[in-house]
């Protein structure tokens, strides 16, 4: 059996984890992969229960799983807690102690949605790219200082180190990655200017020699940030440092035009964690109007890269295709002329369309 931890959380995060077990259970009765799930707390929701946003049983139970599903966490109820009370800190929690090094965020843009986007529909029709961020070194994990006297000045600093074993270990995921996919890699950095991106690129060069069949391209983060809005269809898999992933992730997250139907998922080591990028939506919550496209896509992730289980992952994958395609639109996509339906009715029609 494969033992799948839910984690709902606050706000939407239930109504979304729903449909994605929901789709994960009918999914099960085809490919028979032997699913089995239990579901824990974290967040707000273990706040109000447990006196704690990510008690130890829950943080257990996601090391010895083969993959986490995650909702979202958060909302005004917490905000004015203790900072270590705080629903946010179940994330910063997991991704610690299940040694979370990786951030996978695709972006694929929908034929179906095409005008959501920001960008000219020639420029993104098509769109499917990857990016794959260093998620536990670099800048963000750095010594620091938040204020220091230095000739006669106050100043404040963040290091950025990275070893070669750090930078190896995401570039060999991106190339992996890359070939489940087209077999394209850029790797992103600023070498022309910084010592870490200089090592960044020499390992990531290393690495590539094993990979002969995937093509790698460097460009520096400034021309990358460029090119992602001038020329998405250009990427394949993207990857870069923490700060640079952090700051281009969110950049082409908007280039799909939905935020509810955006995936994710962070690989650790031992275990692998899947969530939408979006929040805990406490202005729609318990209203069945949330979309959970963005939990569903997620569960292919964790079906694709936890299980290898590819085909399933396409299923999942296409059954969304065609229910945008049949135009079935949740109310945040919803555009005249379109069938507007709950959380609960496009969950049904995606079960149905596996
Ligand atoms: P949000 O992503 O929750 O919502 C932003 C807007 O997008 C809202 O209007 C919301 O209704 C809408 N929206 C988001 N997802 C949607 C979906 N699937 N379907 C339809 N509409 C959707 O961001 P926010 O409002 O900045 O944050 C709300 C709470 O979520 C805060 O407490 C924040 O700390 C938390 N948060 C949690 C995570 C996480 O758990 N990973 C991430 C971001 C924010």
């Amino acid at each position: 059996m494969k033992k799948i931890i839910v984690i709902p959380g606050d706000g939407v995060g239930p109504e979304v984890t729903d449909s994605a077990v929901k789709v994960l259970k009918k999914i099960d009765e085809k490919f028979k992969i032997g699913l089995e799930f239990e579901t824990r707390y974290a967040g707000g929701a273990a706040y109000d229960k447990f006196g704690e946003p990510l008690p130890a049983e829950t943080l257990d139970a996601c090391k010895k799983a083969d993959a986490i599903l995650f909702g979202a966490v958060g909302g005004k109820k917490w905000d004015n807690l203790e900072v270590k009370f705080r629903p946010e800190q179940a994330l910063f929690g997991l991704r610690k102690g299940l040694g979370l090094f990786a951030n996978l965020r695709p972006v694929k843009v929908y034929d179906a949605l095409i005008d959501g986007s920001p960008l000219k529909p020639e420029l993104v029709r098509g769109g499917d790219l990857l990016i794959v961020r260093e998620l536990v070194g670099g800048i963000y994990f750095g010594d620091r200082c938040e204020s220091e006297i230095y000739n006669g000045v106050e100043r404040a600093w963040d290091m950025e180190n990275y070893s070669v074993p750090e930078v190896e270990r995401i570039t060999k995921l991106a190339f992996d990655t890359a070939k489940l996919r087209r077999g394209k890699v850029t790797s992103v950095d600023k070498a022309n200017v910084l010592s870490t991106s200089r090592l960044w690129r020499k390992v990531v060069g290393e690495v590539a020699k094993n990979y002969p069949e995937v093509e790698l391209n460097h460009l520096y983060v400034d021309n990358c940030a460029m090119q992602l809005v001038l020329n998405p269809k250009q990427f394949d898999v993207i990857v870069t440092s923490n700060m640079f992933g952090d700051i281009l992730s969110d950049e082409a997250s908007v280039i799909g035009g939905s935020i509810g139907l955006m995936p994710s998922a962070s690989m650790g080591e031992l275990t692998s964690f899947y969530e939408p990028i979006h929040g805990s939506a406490p202005d729609i919550a318990g209203k069945n109007i949330v979309n959970p496209m963005g939990t569903i896509l997620s569960a292919a992730m964790l079906l694709r890269y936890s299980l290898q289980a590819e085909d399933a992952a396409k299923a999942i994958e296409s059954a969304i295709d065609k229910t945008l395609d049949d135009g079935y639109r949740t109310a945040d996509i919803f555009s005249e002329g379109f069938k507007k339906v709950g959380t609960k009715e496009v969950t049904e029609i995606i079960c149905d369309r596996l």
